[in-house]
Order: structure tokens, then C-alpha cells, then sequence
């Protein structure tokens, strides 16, 4: 569990905000003022979007890229919100940052994943927005450790910042993919299973990479219970000066929008809620089977261990592995089951039986030895 307590829901950070998902919506960085004007009035048009998004201060993996426009573009922000009406949103990443976004009344901050990574950093922020009561939004570390996303949150909680909420934007590949970051779906559900207050927004655009898997990037976030989105949105995405890939016109976030479906957590339907029962009454019976098939499988793995002690054979016995592999991944095949799926079970059950045979065999020879001396 986390220190993080009273966690303020999103609809009480500003009048207006309903308990609905946040959507936040806008260009990457602010390029220049019409840049910033035409994209935020073709967002507020729409009306569905809360929040306008913005970078201010550009972290780039290289220098000499575009690093924004700095503290004129948050003059553009105001202009924003005071003729759509739309809330504003920066990221910040040192003390200055703060009090510029505060002078300039930006109304939520959000911390960017390298800003994330660093304590120093997180601790820095979190003492400058002591006594303010912005909002903060701190997105996911670069790599794939919760115990750093945890701790940035508890820093700005334990400054006082009870207006939060985390972004997933993905982490880090190591290896090509055709994504930009890995969803790692599995992060923010521990997350939020360590804290149910705290809400959590998706990033898609950041974990896309790519306008094309946005939507459905989008899709899974709502159907996993998240509690916003923030997208990246171009006036004209080709002329974008940051992220041009990956940035929406619009025209695309109106048709993403309108095409997602925002599903509930649960329905007052008696024929639903019993039909689900009866559904996880089957689930649970057979988890119960899965169960005791593999304590069965265990103990056999156990008997196989003493009788390879007995001759003197070695644990791993690499043909009988990769026949399992190979007639297994075939048989899940056909069963429908992903190759994927069945490649990592088969290993970690593999991973398992080597640890319940290595005791085993460590046993024996230790009751050897004690006889022999
Ligand atoms: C951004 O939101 O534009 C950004 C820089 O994101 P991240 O910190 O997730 O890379
Ligand atoms: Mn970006």
C-alpha cells in the first residue's frame, strides 16, 4: 500500500470537471502563437475536451533540437483559457518552471517521465509547490519501476499536493518495437491496486509513437478503468516541431472520440450481475483445477528430482525442454491459446520445477553427507 491518503477526485480539482474521464488535449509543444490559438479553438469547438495541453520547456534527448518557446507561450496559454474557457496544463520540470506557471496561472502542472526518474528533481518540485494548491499530474518513470512512480507521488503528497493523479505514458524499449514506449498494462493496474483514489490518465500518443495505434491504445486505458486521456493534437501535425508523428489534427480527435466507447464499471442489471456470476463461478472452478493440476505436476517434478539424484543425472536436460516447448506450443495452438502466452506459462513453470529439483537434490545430498561423516 502507499502513504498516499484523501486523495482529491478530479471532478473536485475544478468546477466544471465531472466525474467522467479528463480529456486534455493539445499540441506537444507551443510553437508560436497562431500555432497555439487555432489548435486550442479547434479543440474547444469540439466540446468534449477539459483540459488544453502544452509544452512550454521541451526535454529533447539531443541539444540543439527545439527546446520551446518558453515563458511567452505561457501568455498564449492565458489567451487560451480566456476565450475557450478551456483549463491549461505544462509540464515543469525545475522551481522557475513553477513560478512562472503559477504567475501565469496555468491551472495543473504535470511532471514529465525524466523529471519522474529523478528524486532530486521530484523532491525539488515538490518543495516549490509547498502552499499552492495546483493540481499535479506525475507521469510514469522511463523505466519500468513503480516503486519510483509511488515515491515521486508521495513526495508531492507530502508536501501538501492532495490534487493528484498519475499519467501513463509507457516506458522505455530496449529493443525496436513497433510502439514507442511499452504500455505494460500490468504498471498502473499494481498502481492503482496500491492506491484505489488515486486516478490515473493515459498518454496514448506518448506510448503510440504513431497516430495509427491511438485509438486503440485509448480504447484499452477506458476499458481498464482509467480516469483520462491526454492526446496530442496539431493544428497541422507535418509542420509540427516536436513529436510530428504521433500528434492528431483536430478533425482525428473528434473521430477517435466519438468513436470510443466508454464502458461502466458495473451496471444495475439483475440479468448482467447474475449472467457475470454464473461466468466467474465457471472461472473460479477452473482456477481451482489449474491449481491442484499444478501442485499434482510439482510433485511429480519432486519424484523425477529424486530419481535423477539416484543416477547421478543433471537437472536441466535441454532436448526434454525444447520437445515440451515445441509439442506444447503446438497443442496450445491448437486450442487458440497465443504462442506468446503458452512460451512464458511453460517457462515459469519450467523456472519452478528447476527450483523444486535443485532442493530436492541439495536434501538428498546434504543427508548424504551427514551419514558419511
Ligand atoms: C510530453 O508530454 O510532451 C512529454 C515530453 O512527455 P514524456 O515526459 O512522457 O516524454
Ligand atoms: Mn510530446
Amino acid at each position: 500500500m502507499t502513504k498516499l491518503k484523501n486523495i482529491k477526485p478530479i471532478q473536485q480539482w475544478y468546477p466544471g470537471l465531472k466525474n467522467t474521464p479528463l480529456l486534455i488535449a493539445g499540441p506537444c509543444s507551443a510553437e508560436s502563437e497562431e500555432q497555439v490559438m487555432q489548435t486550442a479553438h479547434a479543440i474547444a469547438k469540439l466540446d468534449k475536451v477539459n483540459v488544453f495541453r502544452s509544452g512550454i520547456w521541451k526535454p529533447r534527448t539531443r541539444p540543439g533540437n527545439f527546446e520551446g518557446v518558453g515563458e511567452q507561450g505561457l501568455k498564449w496559454l492565458q489567451q487560451v483559457k480566456k476565450e475557450t474557457g478551456l483549463l491549461t496544463t505544462v509540464e515543469v520540470a525545475n522551481p522557475e518552471h513553477i513560478e512562472l506557471a503559477v504567475k501565469y496561472n496555468i491551472d495543473i502542472l504535470w511532471i514529465g517521465a525524466r523529471t519522474t526518474s529523478n528524486p532530486f528533481s521530484v523532491q525539488e518540485l515538490a518543495d516549490s509547490l509547498k502552499g499552492y494548491d495546483k493540481p499535479v499530474m506525475v507521469k510514469n518513470p522511463i523505466n519500468p519501476d513503480i516503486q519510483l512512480w509511488v515515491g515521486a507521488l508521495e513526495r508531492f503528497h507530502k508536501a501538501g499536493i492532495h490534487k493528484l493523479a498519475a499519467i501513463h505514458r509507457g516506458f522505455y524499449p530496449f529493443e525496436a518495437t513497433t510502439l514507442r514506449n511499452i504500455p505494460k498494462w500490468e504498471i498502473p493496474i499494481e498502481l492503482k491496486s496500491m492506491c484505489h483514489s488515486l486516478p490515473i490518465i493515459c498518454d496514448p500518443s506518448h506510448i503510440a509513437g504513431n497516430t495509427e495505434f491511438i485509438p486503440e491504445i485509448a480504447q484499452k486505458a477506458m476499458d481498464l478503468n482509467m480516469n483520462g486521456l491526454m492526446i496530442e493534437t496539431h493544428i497541422n501535425p507535418t509542420a509540427a516541431l516536436s513529436d510530428m508523428n504521433q500528434q492528431l489534427t483536430p478533425k482525428q480527435l473528434d473521430d477517435l472520440l466519438d468513436k470510443l466507447i466508454f464502458r461502466s464499471i458495473s451496471v444495475r442489471n439483475n440479468e448482467f450481475i447474475s449472467v457475470l456470476e454464473s461466468l466467474r463461478d465457471k472461472i473460479d472452478s477452473i482456477d481451482q483445477q489449474m491449481l491442484e493440476l499444478l501442485s499434482q505436476r510439482m510433485d511429480i517434478v519432486g519424484e523425477i528430482g529424486k530419481y535423477k539424484s539416484k543416477n547421478e543425472v543433471t537437472i536441466l536436460q535441454l532436448r526434454r525442454w525444447e520437445k515440451i516447448i515445441t509439442t506444447r506450443l503446438k497443442q496450445g495452438k491448437k486450442l487458440g491459446l497465443s504462442e506468446d502466452f503458452i512460451k512464458k506459462l511453460l517457462q515459469l513453470v519450467h523456472k519452478e520445477s528447476i527450483q523444486k529439483q535443485t532442493e530436492v537434490m541439495n536434501k538428498i545430498a546434504a543427508s548424504k553427507k551427514d551419514k558419511t561423516r
